[in-house]
């Protein structure tokens, strides 16, 4: 079985939740368009739905609803010391969603969020004015200002629903200082596919070992579909990074994970490809406990794990085993620069 043919299903939403602020904008238009037949619900703020006590986000996750909301502020959050930033100081992420159509047993969303109702914010524009002031702001202009925009939800998964991906590739291309980096585990490439590919965008692909993928990463495009985007993104000239993360410690990790690199390189050129990245699984320690009391289904949360300041990972040992193994095949197809670790 593989990652699109596990149980999880996305798709369709039954219920649009919509602040009576956000009814206007394009973006919430257009989604009422799509989702037609949806029971729409006019609320106050989206926070009385999203962050109403006692939600089981697992049972959320078989129905998700959709929540429409203007974000009021915080359009720029500094970057976490849980990525590689590859050397890039001005380094931000933004949150355009909160949730993700995917559902992968190891993801933090799930002890960060009492919800896993989607809230898509449509007020785009306000994103872009902020991030305006953010590069004029920017401590060392000599490097661009640096912008996760799929950080932490998957908005190519999510592009046919509102075309985020599309909005953010058409607003670099005016903005000579902007660096945005796009992550995704989906194979729903063909949805930017005409956009003309500029090198202000990084296409980001997280590859999984395909028994991972198939297990663990629910709803997630299997490891040969996102190959597929990533040839044909290469192919159309977009900068690509190959993102090697979270590694986990499965069962022969060391073999699964070689497999996962060389079928990945008889796959695709690594000469072709801008960096890669690659970290092992760590979380916020807060986030984990939360994750442990809602969720005794998945192994993938009680191997051995130690607490390193406010981060749980594995032991250092395994830690380093893990990394280096990764580093050192890497290192036959990657110079050292163009690869960024979590260590
Ligand atoms: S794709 Fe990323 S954000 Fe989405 S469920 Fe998986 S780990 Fe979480």
């Amino acid at each position: 079985m593989n990652g699109s043919e596990t149980s999880f299903r996305w798709g369709n939403f039954s219920h649009l939740y919509i602040e009576r602020g956000a009814a206007d904008y394009p973006l919430t238009w257009r989604i009422r368009d799509r989702f037609a037949k949806a029971r729409v619900l006019e609320i106050d703020d989206y926070k009385a739905v999203f962050a109403r006590p006692r939600q089981r986000f697992q049972a959320q996750k078989e129905s998700m609803k959709l929540i429409l909301a203007v974000k009021k502020d915080r359009f720029l959050y500094d970057g976490s010391g849980h990525s590689q930033d590859f050397s890039l100081e001005n380094f931000y992420y933004n949150t355009l969603m909160f949730n993700c159509v995917y559902n992968c047993d190891y993801c933090y969303l799930q002890g960060m969020y009492p919800s896993a109702n989607i809230v898509a914010f449509v007020n785009v524009e306000d994103y872009f004015s902020a991030t305006r002031r953010g590069i004029e702001d920017r401590s060392n202009p000599a490097q661009p200002l640096y912008l996760c925009i799929s950080y932490d939800t998957d908005l190519l998964a999510f592009e046919s629903v509102a075309p985020y991906c599309r909005a953010w590739i058409e607003f670099v291309h005016g903005e000579p200082d902007l660096l945005v980096e796009i992550r995704t585990k989906s194979a729903a490439y063909r949805a930017i596919r005409d956009l003309a590919p500029t090198d202000r965008v990084i296409l980001a692909w997280t590859l999984s070992p395909e028994p991972v993928a198939a297990r663990y990463e629910h709803g997630a495009a299997p490891l040969r579909l996102r190959l597929d985007a990533v040839q044909a993104a290469i192919d159309d000239g977009w900068p690509v990074r190959l993102c090697f993360d979270p590694v986990l410690a499965v069962p022969s990790w060391k073999s699964v994970y070689g497999e996962l690199l060389e079928e990945t390189f008889r796959r695709i050129d690594p000469t072709a490809v801008r960096d890669v990245s690659v970290g092992v699984f760590r979380m916020t320690k807060g986030y984990f406990q939360r994750m442990r009391r809602q969720r005794q289904d998945t192994p993938l949360l009680y191997g051995e794990y130690v607490q390193e300041g406010t981060t749980v990972t594995y032991p250092a040992g395994q830690r380093e085993e893990m990394t280096s193994f990764m580093r050192q095949r890497l290192g036959q197809h990657f110079k050292e620069d163009q690869i960024g670790v979590w260590t």
